[in-house]
């Protein structure tokens, strides 16, 4: 689509371009539509979803072993965005051969984003030198392609910007961000955007809530992570993507602003991280 969303301001009150309503449109930054958890419903899961607005569906790849899957669904429709990478939790099973495939699909054009990529250091079974060894080989793939990262962040924010400031990359997504507003604002100074989701519907949730309320919309997207990070309203259950537009009213409420604002606020900021890359 030859409109550049990323240069035009809030369009809000101007007219709207070709009769596109961007205001019911929601896109989720992170889904695993592909787990196999969703193997007996997705499709309806899907169908609810677009129902309540969700119009658009980012889907990292966690390892070589689903990049197909994940490419199988991006083939089958055209409202989802793939990404590919190897997720550090699945380094102790990944080979160094999986980084040359994904080097090769990358040249590709396969994917608009390399991701999950990153560093757990809350996990302890999982060798960190590994780790690191493949995040910064997949930083290399991302900056050799011109593609954004999606991150995977945990009780390693220090360690991931100081990979990021070694290796520029074009920027991304730190995916459910738990930090501080030090390092939020650390991360949106290297071109970064700040994943929020089912965390941030916990009342307990307290510095995730206000660094929601209080960061340029500008620089949040929303996402489910879903099967994953079930909100509190569905403890202990399967998170499911049409949870996302409870996200955006949440987010609204949280800031004082309306729904569609940040529909079309934070819509508009995964375009733009993504290159472009709009939900057929
Ligand atoms: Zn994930």
């Amino acid at each position: 689509m030859p409109s550049s969303p990323s240069a035009s301001p809030r369009s809000r009150g101007a007219e709207r371009d070709h009769g596109e309503s961007a205001a019911t449109m929601l896109i989720d930054a992170h889904i695993h539509l592909d787990a196999a958890e969703f193997n007996a419903d997705r499709e309806r899961l899907i169908d609810e979803a677009r129902a309540a607005g969700v119009c658009g569906f980012v889907v990292p790849a966690v390892e070589r072993a689903n990049f197909e899957a994940v490419l199988a669904l991006t083939a089958a429709r055209t409202d989802v965005c793939p990404a590919l990478g190897i997720h550090p939790l699945y380094v102790m099973q990944a080979q160094l051969e999986d980084l040359d495939r994904l080097d090769a699909l990358l040249g590709r054009g396969a994917a608009r984003a390399v991701g999950e990529i990153g560093l757990d250091h809350f996990v302890s079974d999982i060798d960190p030198a590994r780790q690191r060894k493949f995040f910064v080989a997949q930083l290399g793939l991302a900056r050799r392609h011109g593609l954004p990262v999606i991150l995977h962040v945990r009780r390693a924010v220090d360690p991931i910007l100081r990979e990021l400031r070694r290796v520029s990359v074009l920027g991304g997504i730190a995916h459910a961000f738990n930090g501080s507003r030090q390092q939020a604002e650390a991360f949106i100074a290297l071109g970064f955007r700040l994943g929020f989701g089912g965390a941030m519907t916990y009342a307990g949730s307290t510095r995730i809530r206000e660094l929601a309320r209080s960061l340029p919309l500008e620089s949040i997207v929303l996402e489910t992570d879903a099967p994953d990070i079930p909100p509190a309203w569905g403890r202990g259950e399967r998170n499911q993507p049409a949870n996302l537009a409870r996200y955006a009213e949440l987010l609204a409420a949280l800031r004082g602003i309306t729904v569609e604002e940040v529909q079309e606020t934070t819509s508009r900021n995964l375009i733009d991280t993504l290159g472009g890359w709009q939900p057929g």
